[in-house]
């Protein structure tokens, strides 16, 4: 065994306490859900064990990696709203070490639904503090990915209340950095409140295209405005990125040698570095 499989052993080694990332931006259409998809599916390619939590009334992310309708009897909608534990939600994927708690419609109506009951904010936080590996061994996560809305209501704060982190996936176009202050400032009042651990885990910028001179200008503004929270890691615009979904597949598995799985890969590396100098430091 080499001194990389121990070390890779030991980062296996059970803790019951998955790290848990949301995917969060109020826009729509930048990337969350196929960042969701793709990290989760290269995370669990190197060996992490994964749960998606799909916290998106569209159901993207479950759609996009195959599960279909019938398989929802039980979402994140039942979790939530206090009719089910987070394990009756988790679904497998076809891809190994991959889970994903799928969401339906009735989510859109949960914030109408809870009110102002006062843990509101703190269903999600519970509900993953519920997991129990020792119960049910195949719920020992090492990373929770939370597939946010593109909106800053009930559901992305209860993402950012069960959190450690934020990722925040920018697309490279004119008005990225629009909209990033709001969502800085969003993270900033759930830090002062609701979750003092919350930090930024990093931005990833998304359908970059290098032929492009506004997609490079996009991202000399970016890293100079967030600096080193900017992942090294760009996803380039990516055709079969986008073909994926509609075979109920992540990128990783429709085409594996494609530039767009290379850089999810590429990304996940990222992650876990970031991760253990997090746990260093
Ligand atoms: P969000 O979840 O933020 O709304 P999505 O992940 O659903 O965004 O992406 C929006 C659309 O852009 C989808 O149709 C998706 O397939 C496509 N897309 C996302 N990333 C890429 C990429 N790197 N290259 C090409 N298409 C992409
Ligand atoms: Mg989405």
């Amino acid at each position: 065994m080499t001194v990389i499989d121990q070390i890779y052993q030991e980062d296996k080694a059970s803790t019951g306490h998955p790290r848990v990332l949301a995917l969060a931006n109020q826009k729509g259409g930048v990337g969350k859900t196929t960042t969701a998809i793709n990290l989760g599916t290269a995370l669990a390619a190197i060996g992490e064990r994964v749960l998606i939590v799909d916290l998106d009334p569209q159901g993207n992310a479950s759609t996009g990696l195959g599960i279909d309708r019938r398989s929802r009897s039980c979402s994140t909608y039942d979790v939530l709203i206090g009719e089910a534990p987070l394990r009756d939600a988790v679904v497998p994927t076809a891809v190994p070490r991959l889970h994903i708690a799928a969401s339906t419609m009735d989510l859109s109506g949960l914030e109408l639904e809870l009110g102002s009951t006062r843990d509101r904010a703190f269903r999600l936080r519970d509900a993953i503090a519920g997991l129990n590996p020792v119960a049910a061994p195949d719920s020992d996560y090492t990373y929770v990915l939370i597939d946010c809305p593109p909106s800053l209501n009930l559901l992305t704060v209860n993402a950012m209340a069960a959190s450690d982190a934020i990722l925040v996936p920018l697309q490279c176009e004119f008005f990225a950095l629009e909209g990033l202050s709001q969502l800085l400032q969003t993270v900033e009042q759930v830090r002062s409140t609701l979750n003092p651990n919350l930090s930024i885990h990093g931005i990833v910028l998304t359908m970059f295209d290098s032929r492009n001179n506004l997609s490079n200008q996009v991202v000399a503004d970016v890293r100079q405005f967030m600096g080193a929270k900017v992942y090294d890691t760009m996803i380039p615009r990516n055709v079969r990125i986008s073909e994926a979904p509609s075979y109920g597949k992540p990128v990783l598995v429709y085409d594996l040698k494609c530039v767009g799985s290379e850089a999810y890969l590429k990304l996940a590396t990222e992650v876990i570095q970031r991760e253990r100098e997090l746990r260093t430091h």
